[in-house]
């Protein structure tokens, strides 16, 4: 349910460089039924069970976010709808939309899940979702996802779009992979009322390839598509790191989120936190918080509130994202999939 930013006063979180910290997103599980390329490598060793925050705890910790001035959160992974039972926490967080509580509550998906949970996700006040899709080709779907299979994507793609989810499409940019496809995931998106952003691939964790042979400059991409499409500069922006233009064609929005070539942290409002209950401060670098042990040390929150704002008061300026030859290795070790994007 989106309400009026306007509402949005009281205390807010500033981090050292005056941002205030109003996002949150929560990464529910490092555990996927897919194995992208870019994000994992197939043999994956995922965290211990025994190490997650249960559903409950993860809602006392999004609750004292949300306390301290978060007004958005974001479910993401992993791929959050494999988690068990995760509709109990979507429904828990959900309650809390409204004056004083969220603004907003969403999630990022690769869709599989999606023909199941869709009308809950609405029903609990979910308006909009970010679904991953990086192609329209079934056999390329298969070799980029390594274990999917595009139709049960196109599903629940479908499904959460019949279920009155607005959707904008997630697409990671790939060298000699998808780069062939984006007129058509333009036209596509634009023949089903859907927005898309291209991402461009960000250096962290370990995976089996090469990244340096992935890296697609978004720069180029755009200048390719506009000899396709009239491209009109908006200032809409959702307070993310995406920066969108209108294709004039279909109506729609497009966005580029460019790490690699144009710096997003200057409005930077967010922190990440992991299922195990890791609050990273900024995705890019390696310095965290340790929640859990604050939360599991009292039931009152004194201690995790105290923990929070010491972590916000450490949040970096920015990250420093390099993908070249010479620094073949991740900028930070973590996998996407354990910090959730
Ligand atoms: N499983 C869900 C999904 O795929 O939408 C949510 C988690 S996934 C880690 C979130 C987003 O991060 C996806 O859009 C994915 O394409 C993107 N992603 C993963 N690894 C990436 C990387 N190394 N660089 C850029 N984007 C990445
Ligand atoms: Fe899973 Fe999402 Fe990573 Fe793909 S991008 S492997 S769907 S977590």
């Amino acid at each position: 349910m989106l309400l009026k930013e306007g509402y949005r006063l009281g205390a807010n979180m500033r981090d050292p460089f005056g941002r205030a910290i109003t996002y949150l997103r929560i990464s529910v599980t490092d555990r996927c039924d897919l194995r992208c390329v870019y994000c994992m490598a197939e043999e994956m060793t995922f965290l211990p069970k025994a190490e997650l925050l249960t559903l409950e705890e993860l809602e006392r910790v999004a609750a004292a976010f949300i306390r301290l001035g978060v007004r958005k959160i974001r479910l993401t992974g992993g791929e959050p709808l494999v988690r068990r039972n995760v509709m109990s926490l979507v429904n828990a967080l959900g309650s809390r939309i409204g004056p004083g509580g969220l603004s907003e509550l969403t999630l990022t998906t690769n869709g599989t899940q999606l023909t199941r949970y869709a009308q809950d996700l609405f029903a609990a006040g979910v308006r909009r979702i970010n679904v991953s899709l990086d192609t329209l080709d079934p056999v390329r779907f298969a070799a980029i996802t390594r274990w999917g299979k595009l139709e049960k994507t196109l599903e629940g793609i479908f499904a959460a779009k019949a279920a009155g989810l607005a959707i904008k499409i997630n697409t990671v940019a790939l060298k000699g992979t998808n780069e062939d496809e984006f007129d058509r995931l333009i036209a596509w998106c634009g023949e089903h009322g859907f927005d898309l952003c291209l991402i461009e691939t960000m250096p962290m964790g370990e995976i089996d390839q090469d990244r340096t042979n992935q890296y697609l400059p978004l720069s180029l991409v755009r200048a390719r598509l506009s000899r396709t499409w009239t491209l009109e500069e908006t200032d809409y922006r959702t307070g993310g790191p995406a920066r969108y233009v209108v294709v004039k064609e279909t109506g729609r929005r497009l966005g580029f989120i460019t790490p690699m070539t144009h710096n997003f942290c200057e409005s930077c409002n967010r922190v990440r936190l992991t299922c195990t209950g890791t609050l990273y401060m900024c995705l890019g670098q390696d310095d965290a918080a340790d929640l859990r042990t604050p939360l599991r040390a009292s039931s009152d929150d004194g201690l995790l509130e105290a923990a929070i704002r010491e972590a916000i008061s450490r949040k970096p300026r920015g990250h420093d994202f390099v993908i070249d030859r010479r620094r073949n290795r991740p900028a930070v070790a973590r996998h996407m999939s354990l910090t959730g994007g």
